[in-house]
């Protein structure tokens, strides 16, 4: 007898297509019979990780007989005290992207909407869709958020909203002044996520540090991670910053052991490690300006990127050209789920690494 599992699951789950994640590099070489591939395609960090984040992971290996401490209590202090916030108000979480998933299964139930821009982040529609909530997607505005639209869309319905800055994947970015006001419209029956994924990389001076809200507004979650700046995204280790009685429900709805001892070890050390971090957005912000000055002598439009990756136009559907670079060894990110069928998304490399994707380019627009 076979089961029909697709009449078991709950509502929403049945319409639900998998993740597509940046294709690994082994994958690329055994497809493809090639060597030496590069891969720029899920904004990792491409200094790697740091040492003392290495030598913390290594001390681990003699006590991975234990569970790892539940309460992630060193962790929590080293970011309390860097934030600036209490222990209480932090959650931690298997990557940011778990905390993303606890304050959705927390608060939102299938009769209520998940609010969040068009071209953000596509982990939200994934979640909204899981619960079988209503997705309330906004148009963007100049490839942005529309935080107008956004709040004038809020309806007794709507229980959670996702605000991406800067956003993945077209790199823009909202202000101080701008997510500020939006906040203040927010009603409190709505959770605001404001996703800081790559909070370190950001110079712009009117770029806002959402977490210096937290007392103004109870309603907002701000998240971070260890995968992007601190070159952890193996490990899966991210947090979230929140009021304590927001943080006391998404810690009951936590598995107990949902990082591991290595990521939890290897976070505390990346934390203090200010000069691989300080490494990290110089090489970022030279890696940034290569690109684009390559991309305008290839005559190629792009959107401005105040992230570690940026979003390239091309003036058709941009497959042929992802399958092209592929077949030169260079793996890129095509952004079709984002609904940005005609950009490709590349991750700064090394200075090595964004040669090799603008040479590539080059041959290939020739
Ligand atoms: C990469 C990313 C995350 C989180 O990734 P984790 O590895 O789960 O910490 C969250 N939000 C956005 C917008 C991202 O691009």
């Amino acid at each position: 007898m076979s089961i029909d599992f697709l009449s078991l699951t709950a509502p929403g789950v049945a319409g639900l297509h998998p993740y597509q994640p940046g294709k690994p590099v082994e994958e690329l070489e055994r497809e493809y019979g090639i060597k030496n591939a590069i891969k720029l395609a899920s904004n990792e960090n491409p200094l790697g990780a740091g040492e003392a984040a290495k030598a913390a992971m290594r001390t681990c290996i003699d006590d991975i007989e234990l569970y790892p401490d539940g309460n992630g209590f060193k962790l929590k202090h080293a970011l309390a005290k860097k934030l600036g916030v209490n222990t209480d108000m932090i959650t931690l979480g298997n990557g940011s992207s778990e905390i993303l998933e606890l304050v959705a299964r927390t608060f939102v139930t299938p009769e209520n909407q998940v609010l969040f821009s068009e071209h953000a982040f596509a982990v939200y529609p994934i979640l909204t869709q899981a619960i079988g909530a209503e997705a309330l997607v906004t148009p963007a505005k100049n490839w942005g958020h529309d935080l107008d639209a956004m709040a004038a869309a809020i309806t007794d319905r709507t229980r959670l909203c996702f605000v991406t800055n800067p956003n993945n994947p077209t790199g823009t970015w909202l202000t101080k002044t701008d997510l500020h006001a939006f906040l203040k419209q927010v009603p409190q029956h709505v959770i605001v996520v404001v996703d800081e994924a790559y909070f370190e990389y950001v110079q712009e001076p009117d770029y806002p540090n959402a977490i210096e809200w937290l007392d103004e507004f109870p309603n907002l979650l701000v998240t971070r991670t260890f995968a992007k700046i601190h070159g952890l995204a193996g490990l899966r280790i991210g947090y979230g910053i929140c009021h304590p009685g927001m943080a006391d429900l998404l810690n009951r709805v936590r598995q107990p052991f949902n990082c591991n001892s290595m990521a939890l070890a290897a976070a505390e050390a990346a934390l203090a490690d200010e000069s691989h971090v300080q490494k990290s957005v110089e090489t970022n912000q030279k890696g940034m300006q290569q690109l684009m000055v390559g991309f305008d002598q290839l005559g190629l439009k792009y959107i401005p990127s105040v992230g570690n990756f940026i979003s390239v136009a091309f003036d058709k559907p941009a497959g042929e050209i992802y399958e092209a670079l592929l077949k030169q060894g260079v793996i890129i990110r095509p952004v079709g789920v984002y609904d940005m069928p005609y950009h490709l998304r590349a991750t700064i490399g090394t200075q090595a690494q964004n040669q090799r994707l603008l040479d590539a380019l080059e041959t290939i627009l020739q």
